[in-house]
């Protein structure tokens, strides 16, 4: 078979620990029997970005914005017990962070579905998608410990030295206070991201604020996505027969248990922080979510929601062949080929990440998986494989198809 051609590169960034050797398994089994792969390849293992003082994460960043669409393999972020175990110059940032902030992207995290899997919520058939704003709120706050009796108060310098002042709390003994921030500019983003992704993908999306108690800041996320949605897509999505749901917060978030699936849920940074792990644990194993970073302007870069696996690297280093679960990186690979096929015009090369795609997921529902799958499992006596003999199974069932 000759393989299939590309035209534009991939951006490639290498990671580490046990989602390392899955990556390049992923790639000699899955992949470069049947295309004539073209990245650019960047390391962003932890000793990679250590060397180049952490400017070759940087790097694929840019370059993600120059040529479109990236694939990322899962990264180790430092704390301190890293820094030492890998004796780094310092704990870099987390790669996410930095990539996320260049490409001004909002993460969409996608549960991969599986008939032979039993959610734990039963009802849910579809995916839900879940949107997390990631810019302010408490992962921007500032923080005060209150000692005692005093007047609390919210303060604005304006430029021309005015102060405008509200109070908190008037306190009596002590307690604690917070402040937040959001911008319109962030939230406007973040709004057209959503709005666009839905209707890419061609389901209703679903935001919630909690408007009600929060009549300022949250009344402003709820005025912001009606506006954009009512300026910018209100037509196309008659158009496309789908819908912009606004609710309150609680409201959605009972309604979610309710639903069968099957749309886009736009977050706030905190309600996306909690609810992207309910519905990954609900849905069954982390190792079965995927991750989308999309920037406003058009730039996707694909990964899976789950980490480094370092449990099972350690197992990998004394010899073990362990049972890790590749599914949601190969999800990753064939979404990123998916987009650069779509970009470029190449239907055969669309064709076989689909193929890949849909024979992954008959692998598991031909009983064949890893083992954080089995307790899920509706079939009856599910085979637990190590990784390489699931990602060969998964080649047998392509070659058949092609
Ligand atoms: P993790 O790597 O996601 O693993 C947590 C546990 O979940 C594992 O020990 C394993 O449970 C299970 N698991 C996760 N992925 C699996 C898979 N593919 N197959 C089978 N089981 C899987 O999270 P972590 O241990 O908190 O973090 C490890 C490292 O990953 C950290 O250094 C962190 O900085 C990094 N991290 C990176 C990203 C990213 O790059 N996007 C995201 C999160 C964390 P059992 O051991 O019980 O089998
Ligand atoms: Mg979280």
């Amino acid at each position: 078979m000759t393989r299939l051609k590309m035209k534009t590169a991939l951006v490639e960034l290498d990671g580490d620990e046990m989602t390392r050797i899955i990556w390049q398994q992923i790639k000699d089994i899955l992949i470069l029997p049947y295309v004539d792969l073209k990245t650019e390849y960047y390391d962003l293992g932890l000793q990679s970005r250590d060397r180049t003082d952490d400017e070759i994460t940087i790097q694929a960043a840019n370059r993600i914005r120059e040529l479109g669409v990236g694939v990322k393999c899962a990264t180790i972020t430092p704390n301190a017990q890293r820094v030492d175990e890998y004796s780094l110059k310092q704990a870099w940032k987390s790669p996410n962070a930095t990539i996320r902030s260049i490409l001004d992207g909002t993460v969409f995290r996608v549960p991969i579905l599986v008939d032979a899997l039993e959610p734990y919520i039963r009802r849910w058939k579809k995916p839900i998608t879940i949107a997390r704003h990631a810019y302010g709120d408490i992962y921007k706050n500032t923080e005060m410990a209150i000692d005692g009796p005093c007047r609390a108060e919210l303060c604005v310098t304006m430029p021309d030295g005015s102060i405008k002042t509200s109070l908190i709390h008037q306190f009596t003994g002590p307690g604690v206070i917070q402040g937040i921030h959001n911008l319109d500019s962030s939230i406007t983003t973040f709004a057209r991201t959503c709005l666009q992704y839905a209707l890419d993908i061609k389901q209703d999306l679903w935001f919630g604020t909690k408007d009600t108690i929060s009549k300022t800041y949250g009344q402003r996320f709820k005025d912001i996505f009606h506006e954009v949605y009512a300026s910018e897509f209100e037509v196309q999505y008659a158009r496309a027969g789908i819908t912009f749901f606004y609710s309150l917060i609680d409201d959605i978030a009972a309604r979610i248990v309710k639903s069968e699936g099957g749309f886009v849920w736009a977050c706030q940074n905190y309600d996306g922080d909690v609810m992207s792990d309910l519905v990954a644990a609900a849905c069954g194993s982390v190792a079965m979510m995927s991750s989308v970073l999309v920037s406003p302007d058009g730039k996707y870069e694909f990964e899976a929601a789950h980490g480094t696996v370092t449990r099972h690297y350690y197992r990998h280093l004394k010899g073990e062949k362990t049972s890790t679960n590749p599914v949601a990186t190969i999800i990753a690979w064939t979404g990123a080929l998916k987009k650069r096929a779509e970009l470029d015009d190449l239907p055969k090369l669309s064709r076989f990440a689909q193929i890949l795609e849909e024979e992954t997921i008959q692998t598991i529902e031909s009983g064949i998986m890893t083992g954080d799958l089995k307790e899920l499992s509706r079939l009856e006596k599910p085979t637990v494989v190590d990784t390489e003999t699931f990602l060969k199974a998964i080649a047998a069932r392509v070659d058949s198809r092609l």
